[in-house]
């Protein structure tokens, strides 16, 4: 067993050479500051490791994960990684991502309890509550396919609803908001939204008024 985690400090001591390799200043020009112009707002999945999906590197996104990707309003963690991202960083563009087969979303459907996280994944429930009609319809896999969708679609609505992002908005026309979802199965990344940098289009995109968000 122990074996393993060795494994991740040899690895790390390659991947250290490896960069050495390519570029002596690496490490050191890295060292001197961060200037990420995206926020990404994952699910913990260890199979959607943002950086690799987007062929990107340490530097270049800021990153937030959580079990289902959620965007909840009273979540410290959350908003002070928005706001740092935002405020202090001014990222360009923040992303929510979500992914097709997330346990988070599948627990969220079903009655079994896992303990605390059943608390975390209330809105995921709410969520698939309030488009009952739009998921009825579906057959199981569609529906949880189609939940992913509108639950990713819904915390891009909760990230604009922020005062941090409201008042950035007004400021710099920035951040732009989007809501994708990556597939396990190609590796793709499906847009959900378009670009978002206002309130107008935000209503536009998400339709939350008419309650057909992501239509
Ligand atoms: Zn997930």
């Amino acid at each position: 067993m122990t074996e393993h985690i060795l494994q991740l400090l040899q690895n790390n001591e390659e991947w250290v050479a490896e960069r050495l390799s390519e570029d002596p200043a690496f490490f050191t020009e890295m060292a001197k500051s961060q200037h990420p112009r995206y926020l990404w707002i994952g699910c913990a999945d260890s199979r959607v490791p943002p950086d690799e999906i987007t062929k990107t590197h340490p530097g270049q996104i800021f990153v937030h994960r959580n079990i289902a990707n959620l965007v909840i309003q009273t979540d410290m963690n959350m908003l002070s990684v928005l706001q740092y991202a935002v405020e202090v960083l001014k990222v360009e563009h923040v992303i929510v991502c979500g992914h097709y087969g997330c346990g988070g979303v599948r627990a969220a459907m079903g009655n079994h309890q896992y303990g605390l996280i059943d608390n975390w994944l209330r809105q995921i429930k709410d969520t698939q509550n309030y488009y009952w009609p739009q998921l009825a319809p579906l057959d199981e896999k569609a529906r949880e396919n189609r939940l992913v969708e509108l639950s990713v679609i819904e915390q891009v609505y909760n990230l604009g609803k922020t005062s941090i992002v409201q008042n950035a908005w007004a400021e710099r026309g920035a951040p732009y908001l989007h809501g994708w979802v990556y597939d396990l199965e190609t590796g793709l990344i499906k847009p959900q939204t378009s670009m978002i940098n206002n309130e107008e289009i935000l209503k536009e995109v998400c339709k939350f008024e008419q309650g057909i968000i992501g239509r």
